[in-house]
């Protein structure tokens, strides 16, 4: 299969887009001076270009860049990496020993996502002159503070139906086709204050109303695919108080929606129970964060995807993901999404690191894809 393949990856040029890209500071909200080094970067590669105003209404000064490559082959399809990074990501200063690359120590890398925009541009720089299907970019925003960007980008722009989004850790290969529905859950419990010492019998202890709902939850990991959290909980004022108030937020996700809606009910349930039998109020607010996703492996995109990392040398691995990403809102807005690694490690972190190995392994990965859509 090897043989099939028609275009490799130049490592002098990639790794050079790699190490611009990382010392141009994006972190989420002031993305600016990224989005005009794409932005002129993707024009001089031939595609039309559109940056939206997405900034404007999360509260960034740039926005989502949205680029079309129009191919004279049939077929068409969409790659996507974030802009922006986490912090702290000002004044990087890459450092390659044996091999791999690292931040000097004082910030992090920014391979975060910055790995997956230079291996777009690298495609783009490989295919451009050969016959190839129409290639489109997304290129998010605030994609660290909750996928804001994306949540705001408008996918019927697209031709495509199939996009790939170059953006996990580990190993290239690696493939998420799937990923959970999750719902966030914010409860007060309103209680009876009164002093502990004298009347603690005149007191409703919203504390007490909590910690027995809590106690018989079920929570953590609860199947294969579902799993719940209690993350914060707050209430009380003094020692000699009976607590009127207590504040919890908590959170479950399943891959299965009917068993995310399971979980939620039950948790929402046991403090309703327990207030109830105590006389204290409760208020609850529940939002479902993101929609969840599933992929079969034998699924056109990921085929296509995992065909094209055999091709290269690579090996495909499926994974059935318990974090939410852009792919999450691409897919709740009908368009095909999986994302794959792009070989980048211990994200969000001074500690954080790539292989130019990998690096370039990702970067063939995705000119191989572009090569096998029809
Ligand atoms: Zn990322």
């Amino acid at each position: 299969m090897q043989a099939s393949i028609l275009t490799s990856m130049d490592s002098k040029r990639l790794l050079k887009t790699f190490l611009d890209l990382v010392q141009i500071p994006s972190e989420s909200g002031k993305e600016k001076p990224v989005t005009d080094y794409l932005v002129a970067k993707l024009k001089s590669l031939g595609l039309e270009v559109w940056v939206d105003d997405a900034g404007s209404k999360i509260g960034s000064n740039s926005g989502n860049i949205m680029g079309r490559l129009k191919g004279s082959l049939p077929g068409s399809i969409a790659f996507s990496s974030h802009q922006d990074t986490v912090v702290p990501g000002i004044g990087i200063k890459p450092q390659i020993a044996d091999g791999i690359i690292r931040s000097d120590g004082t910030t992090i890398l920014g391979a975060d996502d910055k790995a997956g925009l230079a291996c777009i541009l690298e495609m783009f720089e490989c295919i451009k002159d050969k016959p190839h299907p129409t290639i489109e970019v997304v290129f998010d925003i605030c994609e660290e503070v909750g996928l804001r960007g994306a949540a705001q980008f408008d996918t019927s722009k697209l031709e495509s139906k199939y996009s790939i989004i170059l953006d996990v850790d580990g190993a290239p290969g690696r493939i998420n086709i799937a990923a959970p529905y999750q719902d966030v859950c914010k409860i007060a419990i309103k209680g009876k204050p009164s002093h502990a010492g004298i009347a603690p019998d005149k007191g409703i202890s919203a504390i007490e109303v909590a910690s027995k709902a809590i106690a018989s939850m079920k929570l953590g990991k609860i199947d294969d695919e579902t799993t719940s959290n209690v993350g914060i909980i707050s209430g009380g004022k003094a020692t000699n108080i009976v607590p009127e108030e207590c504040r919890i937020e908590m959170e479950a996700r399943s891959r299965d929606e009917a068993k995310l809606n399971a979980q939620t009910k039950h948790m929402l349930d046991r403090f309703e129970e327990e207030a109830k039998k105590a006389g204290a109020a409760i208020e609850v607010s529940k939002e479902r964060v993101f929609m969840g996703y599933k992929f079969s492996e034998t699924d056109p995109l990921p085929s296509l995807v995992a065909q094209a990392a055999k091709d290269v040398g690579l090996k495909p691995q499926f994974v059935r993901s318990g974090g939410g990403s852009v792919s999450n809102i691409f897919n709740a807005k009908g368009l095909a999404s999986v994302v794959v690694g792009v070989g980048f490690e211990n994200p969000h972190s001074k500690d954080e690191f790539l292989r130019i190995s990998d690096l370039e392994a990702s970067a063939n990965w995705v000119i191989r894809m572009v090569e096998l859509v029809k």
